[in-house]
């Protein structure tokens, strides 16, 4: 990874860092022998930092055979060998090819305010930047502020946007996204969404039929839904995308805010007990706080 670009992402971990790994460091530092002692403090550190308690688990049954069956003895050496570990769980099964030259109809959806539009918005920005010919569709219809701030996302990044009235179908703006995506020769679409509705039935029930209507429209495009999580709710981030994953297929996951907390952790957890990748991180506010996730940068930046 680029020095910049690895260097924001390690200050964006910042809090996570200072919680978890300084804490390890610590143990780490006062410990004579690797025991079952030592295994427990680990153990609990890893809880305490959001990884949850299946995944924690499994690092540390990870942890303990490396330690075996490397012969290690000196207790400053378990840091490097952990690090090892959380690399080699994010990486797993993560061989996915992804053709990026093809022309995508990109879905984002996720519960109000974890980030969705502001991420559409660094994505655009990203993919313009690369020189693709980018559209975007307000398909948050339920507030007029919503349209507005995509409005200024897509003046922000210099591409066109798709949208309709305060209140009107949201599949109906998808659908007449879908067309101008095929007039315009459009390399990227990304579908905005609502996150919140009157309840959550309603929710999933206009996510499906949005998603009839991209896959009727699609012609040779690829779609691609990406859920968005906040980084900042920890454990409470993987039960939301369980509930997604119920009512509609998901092919990656979005993890906002991680430069606000300490709480990064999750990306193991989620990686571990979802079994979807985790496309992108957001670490910040601005337009280029928004990384493609790379396994080895993450652990090393964390650790
Ligand atoms: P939506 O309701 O899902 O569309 O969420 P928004 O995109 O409107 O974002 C809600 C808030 O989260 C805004 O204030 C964003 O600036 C903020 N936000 C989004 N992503 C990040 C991130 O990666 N880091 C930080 N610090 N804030 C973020
Ligand atoms: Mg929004």
């Amino acid at each position: 990874m680029l020095g910049g670009l690895f260097d924001k992402l390690k200050t964006g971990l910042t809090k996570t860092r200072d919680s978890l790994t300084d804490k390890i460091n610590e143990t780490l530092k006062l410990a004579i022998t690797i025991d079952d002692d030592l295994y427990e403090e680990l153990e609990e550190i890893l809880i305490m930092s959001d990884i949850g308690m299946d995944t924690t688990v499994e690092i540390i049954e990870r942890l303990k055979k490396k330690i075996r069956q490397e012969k290690i003895n000196d207790p400053q050496e378990v840091k490097p060998a952990m690090k090892a570990v959380i690399e080699e769980m994010l990486l797993e099964g993560d061989d996915r090819e992804v053709d990026e030259s093809k022309k995508k109809v990109m879905l984002v959806i996720g519960v109000n305010g974890v980030g969705k539009t502001t991420s559409i918005g660094k994505l655009a920005a990203k993919n313009k930047a690369e020189g693709k010919k980018v559209l975007l569709a307000a398909a948050d219809t339920f507030r007029a502020a919503a349209i507005d701030q995509l409005v200024v996302w897509s003046e922000r990044a210099g591409v066109d946007i798709v949208k309709h009235g305060e209140g009107s179908d949201p599949a109906a703006v998808v659908f007449d996204a879908v067309q101008a995506a095929k007039a315009r020769d459009v390399d990227l679409l990304i579908c905005d969404t609502a996150g919140r509705l009157h309840n959550k039935k309603n929710l999933m029930d206009e996510l499906a039929k949005i998603n009839r209507i991209i896959d009727r429209e699609l012609g040779d495009r690829e779609k691609e839904t990406l859920l968005v999580l906040d980084g900042t709710t920890g454990q409470n981030a993987v039960i939301q995308a369980k509930q997604f994953m119920e009512s509609c297929p998901i092919d990656g996951i979005i993890l906002t805010k991680l430069d606000g907390t300490a709480k990064g952790g999750v990306v193991i957890s989620i990686k571990n007990t979802l079994n979807i990748p985790v496309r992108y991180i957001g670490v910040g506010e601005g337009v280029d706080d928004l990384q493609e996730f790379n396994a080895k940068d993450f652990a090393e930046a964390l650790l």
